[in-house]
C-alpha cells in the first residue's frame, strides 16, 4: 500500500493494522457467535438464533461499521486540518524568505552602487567583495583587489605605524569602528583622506566570519577645512600683528600726548608771561607817553618867540609819532585786555549819528586831506552800545580809509536801520583788498602784503580790536572790497529797547554786571 500525500504517517499505520485486525476481529467474533450457536442455541426455540443473527448482521454489524469508518473520516479530516495548517505555514515561511530575498537584493543594489567605497573582509583582513563606490574611490576594479589584503590601500608610513593591527585589536574589542579619519593610496597614487567605519561580521553561530568597512572620501572638506585653519591662522597672526603695531602707536601717541601737554603748559605759562610783560610795559609806557604829549602840546600852543618855523615843524613830527606810539600801546593793552577776558563795556543808548559827526569833526580839525561825506539819514533810532568802543571802532575806520586811499579822494559814511539793527558804513575809493585777504586782515597782527606798505604805518592790530568789540556788543563788521577800487567797512548795533539777552549777551557776561 503506497501512502497518500494526504494521510499522516500515524493515521497510515492505523489504517494498515486495520485492514488485518478489522476482518479478523470480524472472523473471530463470528466463529465466536456460530460456535456458540451451535453448542447453546439448539436447545433453545428457532426464533431467538434467528432474533440474534439480525442483532449480529443488521445492528451490530453496521454499528461496528460506521464507527471504524467514522473514526477514518475523523482522523482524515483531522489529518487535512493539520495539513491546510502546515500549507499555510510553509506558503508564509516562503513569503518571509522571498521578502528576505528582496531585501537583501536591494541592500546589495545599495550597497553595490553606493558612493562610499563599501567592502567585506575575512578575518584576516582578505578582501571579499568591493562596490562600485569602493572602484570610483581608489580606480581598483574587483577583480584587481579581492583575493588581496586591504593593506594595499594603505600609506607606508600608516602601515609602518601599525594602522593594520590597530584596527583589528580595535574592531573586535567593541564589534565596531566608527567615524575614524585616516588616509588611503588610490591605484594612482593620489591620497584620499576617508571617514572609516568597520563593524564585525558574525554568521548565525554567532562567529565572527569578518568585518564590513564603509569609507567617505572626505578629502575636499578637510582641505577646505584646513585652509580655513591657516586662513584663520594667518588672520590671528595679522591681527596680533596689528593689535601689537596699535599697542606700540598708541603708547607713541600717549608720549607724544604728554610731550605736546607739556609744551602746551610751557606755552601758556609763556603766553602768560607775555601778556603780563606786555601789559607791564604797555601801563608802563602809557604813563610818561601822556606826560610827553600833553608837554608837546603845550610846546606847540605857546607862542614862545624862542620856536622859529623849523622847531615847530620837529614839535609837529614828535607830536605825530608819540600819538603813533600811544595808539599802540592802546591797542596793545586793548587785545592784552580782550584776551584776558578784562574788556569792560558800559552800554547805553546813544544817537549813532551824532556820534559819528563827532568824530568827524576831530579828523577834519585835524586838516586831512580827504574831503568826508556826511551821514545823511536822519532820525536814525539810538543804539545800545558802549560810547567810547564804539568811536575807538569808528576811529580806526576813517584812519584806515584815510591811510589806503589817495588824497582827495572822498570818505563817506552812512547810516541805515532794519529796524533791529543800525548798519554804520566808512567807504572809501582807495586801493582795495585782494579777495583771499578779506577774512584774514581781522586776524591779530595780520597785514597785506603790498609794495607800499612800509608808507603806511600800522601794526595789524586795528581791525582785530574792532572785530572784537563790535561782537562783544552783539553786532557784526565785515568788509566789500574791489582790488583798486575802494573798500567799504561796516558794522552793525543793536537798536536800544530791544530785550537785553537779545541784544547783547556777551556783553552782561564780559562786563560781570557792571553796567
Ligand atoms: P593796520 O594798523 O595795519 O592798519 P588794521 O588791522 O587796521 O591794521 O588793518 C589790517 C590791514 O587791512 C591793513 O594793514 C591793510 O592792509 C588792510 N586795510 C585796512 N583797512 C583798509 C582799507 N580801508 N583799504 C585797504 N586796505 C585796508
Amino acid at each position: 500500500m503506497t501512502r497518500s500525500v494526504f494521510v499522516s504517517r500515524d493515521l497510515y499505520t492505523r489504517l494498515r493494522a486495520l485492514r488485518y485486525l478489522l476482518p479478523l476481529a470480524v472472523f473471530g467474533a463470528v466463529v465466536a457467535y456460530e460456535v456458540v450457536g451451535f453448542f447453546f442455541f439448539r436447545s433453545l426455540p428457532e426464533l431467538v438464533p434467528t432474533l440474534l443473527d439480525l442483532l449480529l448482521y443488521s445492528t451490530i454489524g453496521p454499528i461496528v461499521i460506521w464507527f471504524t469508518i467514522n473514526w477514518i473520516a475523523q482522523r482524515i479530516e483531522e489529518t487535512d486540518r493539520a495539513l491546510a495548517a502546515k500549507e499555510q505555514a510553509e506558503q508564509e515561511q516562503r513569503r518571509a524568505l522571498e521578502a528576505a530575498r528582496e531585501q537583501e537584493r536591494l541592500l546589495a543594489a545599495v550597497c553595490s552602487n553606493s558612493a562610499d567605497a563599501i567592502l567585506t573582509l575575512d578575518n584576516n583582513g582578505i578582501i571579499k567583495t568591493w562596490n562600485r563606490g569602493a572602484e570610483m574611490m581608489f580606480g581598483y576594479t574587483a577583480d584587481e583587489v579581492v583575493g588581496k589584503h586591504f593593506r594595499l590601500l594603505l600609506p607606508p608610513e600608516l602601515e609602518a605605524q601599525g594602522e593594520v593591527e590597530w584596527l583589528a585589536r580595535e574592531v573586535l574589542k567593541q564589534g565596531y569602528i566608527r567615524n575614524y579619519q585616516t588616509e588611503r593610496v588610490a591605484k594612482d597614487g593620489r591620497r584620499v583622506i576617508v571617514d572609516l567605519t568597520r563593524t564585525l561580521l558574525y554568521n548565525e553561530k554567532g562567529e565572527v566570519i569578518g568585518s564590513s568597512a564603509s569609507l567617505r572620501d572626505i578629502t575636499e572638506r578637510v582641505r577646505a577645512e584646513q585652509a580655513i585653519q591657516q586662513l584663520n591662522l594667518e588672520l590671528e597672526t595679522k591681527v596680533a600683528e596689528r593689535t601689537a603695531q596699535l599697542a606700540t602707536a598708541t603708547e607713541e601717541l600717549r608720549r607724544r600726548n604728554r610731550e605736546l601737554e607739556k609744551a602746551n603748559q610751557e606755552l601758556k605759562k609763556l603766553d602768560e608771561l607775555k601778556s603780563e610783560f606786555v601789559s607791564m610795559v604797555s601801563h608802563e609806557l602809557r604813563a610818561p607817553l601822556t606826560n610827553i604829549n600833553g608837554s608837546i602840546e603845550l610846546l606847540l600852543s605857546g607862542d614862545s618867540p624862542c620856536y622859529d618855523r623849523s622847531h615847530r615843524e620837529l614839535l609837529q613830527i614828535i607830536s605825530e609819532q608819540s600819538a603813533r606810539l600811544t595808539r599802540l600801546v592802546q591797542g596793545i593793552l586793548n587785545v592784552s585786555r580782550i584776551e584776558a577776558g578784562q574788556l569792560v563795556l558800559q552800554p547805553q543808548a546813544f544817537d549813532i549819528v551824532a556820534l559819528i559827526e563827532k568824530v568827524l569833526g576831530v579828523w577834519e580839525s585835524r586838516g586831512v586831506a580827504h574831503p568826508f561825506e556826511h551821514p545823511r539819514a536822519q532820525n536814525v533810532p539810538s543804539v545800545w552800545a558802549d560810547r567810547d568802543r564804539t568811536e575807538e571802532v569808528l576811529f580806526n575806520l576813517i584812519d584806515n580809509a584815510i591811510k589806503y586811499s589817495p588824497e582827495g579822494t572822498p570818505i563817506r559814511l552812512e547810516v541805515e536801520t532794519d529796524g533791529k539793527f543800525a548798519k554804520v558804513s566808512v567807504s572809501d575809493r582807495g586801493i582795495g583788498i585782494p579777495a583771499d585777504e578779506v577774512e584774514k586782515i581781522f586776524d591779530k597782527f595780520h597785514r597785506v602784503d603790498r609794495s607800499d606798505r612800509a608808507e603806511t604805518y600800522g601794526h595789524g592790530l586795528g581791525l582785530y580790536i574792532c572785530r572784537r568789540l563790535i561782537e562783544a556788543q552783539g553786532g557784526q563788521i565785515n568788509v566789500e572790497s574791489v582790488l583798486g577800487e575802494g573798500s567799504t567797512f561796516w558794522f552793525t548795533l543793536p537798536l536800544a529797547g530791544r530785550s537785553e539777552d537779545e541784544v547783547m549777551p556777551s556783553v552782561r557776561r564780559q562786563t560781570g554786571g557792571r553796567r
